[in-house]
């Protein structure tokens, strides 16, 4: 512990920040030379908080939620997670294991139940989890799903019901960080008010940070703090 908080004071982040954005640029490999989709951003994101990514189109946010979700490493600058460069992690290892992800189409397995989505994202997390079935229905439960949905296909349930197994699935290791890309995309207003409670319950009171990347003024309303992304040039 000690030495985790003199290595974070050397890295001069603040103990409670757990995603550190440091003057990262990407470039895209087939851009002309200096096109760069993001330039040179930093900002920190802290645990307990809920943060809205906002931009017009083509300003970045995707890409920006790549780098943060370690599916591409930035061409310039530096991510911290936890106090670890994301340049010497092993990506997939992050990806399964330290961070949730929510996506605005859901991206479960159709066939599958509920439960069943779930107790492949703790397999695949490599984490030792007991009664795994048990563990999923309780976050099922969590997020506003009665038991009876665990042995239900996911194609039987509604979007709303898919967003919660997704977030659901998302916490099923744990993690301290979740990032959601328009997860409310696609829902109507009132689930989409019952799904930011959920993820403002995650914050504030399971200390998770919470990033959505969204054009909704009503997520923009409900979060601590909004990050405008500017289109380059
Ligand atoms: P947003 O999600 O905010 O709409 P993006 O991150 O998708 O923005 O795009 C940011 C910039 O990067 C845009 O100028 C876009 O044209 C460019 N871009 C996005 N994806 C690619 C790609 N695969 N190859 C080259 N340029 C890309
Ligand atoms: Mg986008």
């Amino acid at each position: 512990m000690e030495e985790k908080i003199n290595e974070n004071k050397k890295m001069n982040i603040k103990d409670n920040v757990i995603l550190s954005i440091q003057n990262a640029s990407y470039r895209y490999s087939d851009a002309t030379s200096d096109e760069y989709a993001i330039k040179d951003i930093s900002y920190d994101f802290e645990k307990g908080k809920i943060y809205a990514i906002r931009g017009r189109s083509g300003s970045g946010k995707t890409t920006l939620l790549s780098l943060i979700s370690g599916l591409e490493r930035c061409t310039e600058g530096t991510i911290l997670f936890d106090g670890k460069d994301l340049k010497d992690i092993n990506l997939d290892t992050y990806r399964n294991s330290q961070i949730g992800i929510v996506f605005q189409s859901y991206n479960l397995l159709p066939y599958m139940t509920a439960s069943e989505n779930i107790i492949l994202s703790m397999d695949a997390s490599g984490q030792k989890i007991e009664n795994k079935k048990q563990k999923a229905i309780e976050l099922m439960e969590s997020v506003g799903l009665k038991s009876d949905y665990a042995d239900r296909r996911v194609l039987r349930l509604s979007g709303g019901e898919q967003q919660r197994v997704a977030i659901a699935r998302s916490l099923s290791y744990n993690p301290k960080m979740i990032v959601a890309d328009e997860p409310t995309g696609n829902l109507d207003k009132q689930t989409e008010s019952e799904i930011l409670e959920i993820f403002k319950k995650l914050a504030h009171e399971e200390g998770k940070c919470v990033i959505i990347v969204t054009h909704s003024p009503n997520v923009c309303e409900i979060v601590d703090e909004i990050y405008d992304l500017k289109k380059v040039k």
